[in-house]
């Protein structure tokens, strides 16, 4: 069977094309897949008998399955998906009032191994398919829409507004598949995102930026976590081969091409390890050439991480030294704490974790 969610408009009208159907017919599928969320070609009604025939035959709409799905006292919903082989990853919706974001994954576990982040010490296990990144959606639209209980807040269905790649993985090491996603995110006939509606986040895999900024530009975040290299090479070792002067003229040209935009900077608040004002200043230093934001994250612990989030007066120090030079500083509000749906946090299960050496060594 091939699964549908795996195939992009092209793809879509090539596949149809085999069977000897017209391109206007991929145009009536994908209304009905994403924007109605429909998995049963029956219900199809406006599709030729004959086509739903063909199609239910050979084709099906499969997304990952859910293991299990939580909601969080304050509306944040979890949800652990099975992508076989005892493997699972986790996608997060997070309600906010104006907006409706779903944090989603890129691969099985995570190869980069920074120090501070669960998904990083979960190991590596497998890229993410293009149909496992875009049924995360498919799968969470299809479950909001039937939401009702949720932080007292009544609304028709719960409507995704944007998306974020900030779940388990490293998107920029899994590119062509992520890529893949989020043309389809942005495709009108099939989610019709805006790009600045989708944001995605990378540890600074420098020519999969540059490659990105060309084939589909949309908002990034770079998780930068230390002014210097001597701090950064230790809590984001992926600095060894991207190290942070690099990182700037990377993130440069990436707003280059899209001028209007900015980088959002994600700094995760470790106590004694980067959060004092000297370390503040530094940065300013640091990103003075790059027009960007700054999120600051506290630090959301997991069993033996080893460090502690910083104090809630030196989060708000630090923010203030950004925000003097000029630099617009948020924090980032943690939510679904209860449920462990924090940024870091997502740890999935995780096989086969002896592949993370030598994946380390290909991106
Ligand atoms: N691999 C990508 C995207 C996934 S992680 C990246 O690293 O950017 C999303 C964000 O959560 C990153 O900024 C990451 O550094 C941050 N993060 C990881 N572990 C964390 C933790 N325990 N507490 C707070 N933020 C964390
Ligand atoms: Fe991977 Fe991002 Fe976690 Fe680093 S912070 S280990 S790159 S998921």
């Amino acid at each position: 069977m091939d699964n549908l969610l795996e195939f992009n408009r092209q793809q879509l009208i090539d596949y149809i094309h085999k069977f000897g159907h017209k391109p206007y017919r991929a145009k009536q599928l994908l209304r009905w897949i994403y924007r109605f969320g429909e998995d049963r070609f029956d219900e199809m009604t406006d599709v030729a008998k004959s086509f739903r025939l063909t199609l239910k035959e050979s084709a099906s709409i499969i997304p990952p399955e859910i293991s299990f799905d939580h909601l969080s006292t304050d509306g944040t919903r979890k949800w652990l998906l099975n992508v076989g082989e005892k493997n699972g990853i986790e996608s997060v919706f997070i309600p906010e009032e104006d907006r409706g974001t779903l944090c989603i994954s890129s691969q099985v576990g995570c190869a980069l191994e920074c120090t501070f982040c669960s998904t990083g010490r979960q190991g590596f296990n497998r890229n993410l398919t293009a149909g496992e990144i875009i049924g995360q959606l498919w799968l969470a639209n299809k479950m909001l829409r039937h939401q009702d209980d949720y932080s007292g807040l009544e609304r028709e269905g719960r409507i995704i507004t944007n998306v974020v790649m900030m779940g388990m993985g490293e998107p920029l090491a899994n590119y062509k598949n992520v890529v893949q996603a989020l043309e389809m995110m942005l495709d009108d006939q099939i989610y019709g995102l805006s790009r600045r509606r989708v944001t995605l986040s990378t540890s600074g895999l420098i020519p999969a930026m540059d490659k990105l900024k060309e084939d589909c530009p949309v908002s990034l975040a770079v998780s930068l976590h230390a002014p210097d290299d001597k701090l950064r090479d230790q809590i984001v070792p992926i600095n060894k081969k991207y190290p942070i002067k690099d990182l700037m003229a990377a993130c440069k040209r990436y707003i280059n091409k899209a001028p209007r935009d900015f980088i959002t900077f994600e700094y995760v608040m470790l106590k004694g390890v980067n959060d004092s004002i000297q370390q503040a200043k530094l940065l300013i230093q640091i990103v003075k050439e790059v027009p960007c934001k700054f999120n600051l994250i506290p630090f959301n612990p997991f069993p033996n991480s080893g460090y502690l989030c910083s104090d809630k007066k030196t989060i708000n120090e630090f923010k203030s030294v950004l925000m003097e030079a000029g630099i617009i500083a948020t924090i980032r509000k943690t939510r679904g704490d209860d449920i462990d749906a924090a940024c870091g946090q997502l740890a999935g299960q995780v096989q086969d974790k002896t592949k993370r050496t030598m994946r380390i060594k290909s991106v």
